[in-house]
């Protein structure tokens, strides 16, 4: 089984990039953010009390998003393998997803870090959001408080799976395609 985290900061491309893993490698695509989006746009409890974060930028609970992948885990029990899009992205979030994926006994395969430089990240996200219709994409501000949140709590997950040996940077400059191959070459050797 091939548990692969998709790592970087917001506009680093790990959407993209989900999609094209997925089907070199036959996995199960897990996006927190693409699962909340669903529930936003259901009207769920859970979508209206994420929202709120969201359009400010800030993280959700670790206890909703936790508990959304665990649900997902169970549905996709068959499933070869994971590829994590946006989660986990607290050290709670990492111990938690450890601890899931351990009952199971699959744990993290690879956590695979795509590098970006910050006005990349910022000229990528409003280009986005031209066409994406998600307001968090629009302001500048709101993008630069998403920054600042993944450098403050979720860019020590680098140091977590480090110690562990699991650590993969990636550099996500270039074409799409370029990082698509070097992405499939490493997770070729996991
Ligand atoms: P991006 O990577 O461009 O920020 P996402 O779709 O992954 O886009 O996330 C959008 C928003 O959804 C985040 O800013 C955050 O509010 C929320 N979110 C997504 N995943 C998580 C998570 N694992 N933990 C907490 N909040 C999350």
């Amino acid at each position: 089984m091939l548990n692969i985290v998709l790592f970087g900061p917001p506009g680093a491309g790990k959407g993209t990039q989900a999609v094209f893993l997925k089907d070199e490698f036959n996995l199960i695509h897990l996006s927190t953010g693409d699962l909340l989006r669903s529930q936003i746009a259901a009207k769920t409890e859970l979508g209206n009390e994420a929202k709120r974060f969201m359009d400010k930028g800030e993280l959700v609970p670790d206890e909703v998003v936790i508990g959304m992948i665990g649900s997902q885990l169970k549905e996709n029990a068959s499933a070869k393998g994971f590829i994590f899009d946006g989660f986990p992205r607290t050290v709670e979030q990492a111990k938690a997803l450890d601890q899931l994926l351990n009952e199971n006994g699959t744990p993290v395969s690879g956590m695979l870090a795509l590098e970006v430089e910050k006005q990349e990240l910022i000229d990528r996200l409003l280009e986005r959001g031209k066409t994406s219709g998600r307001s968090d994409d629009t302001d500048v501000s709101i993008i630069e408080n998403r920054i600042a949140v993944y450098n403050q709590k979720t860019a020590p997950l680098m140091n977590y799976y480090e110690a562990q040996s699991k650590y993969y940077p990636v550099n996500g400059m270039g074409s799409v395609e370029d990082i698509a191959l070097r992405l499939k070459m490493l997770v070729e050797k996991l």
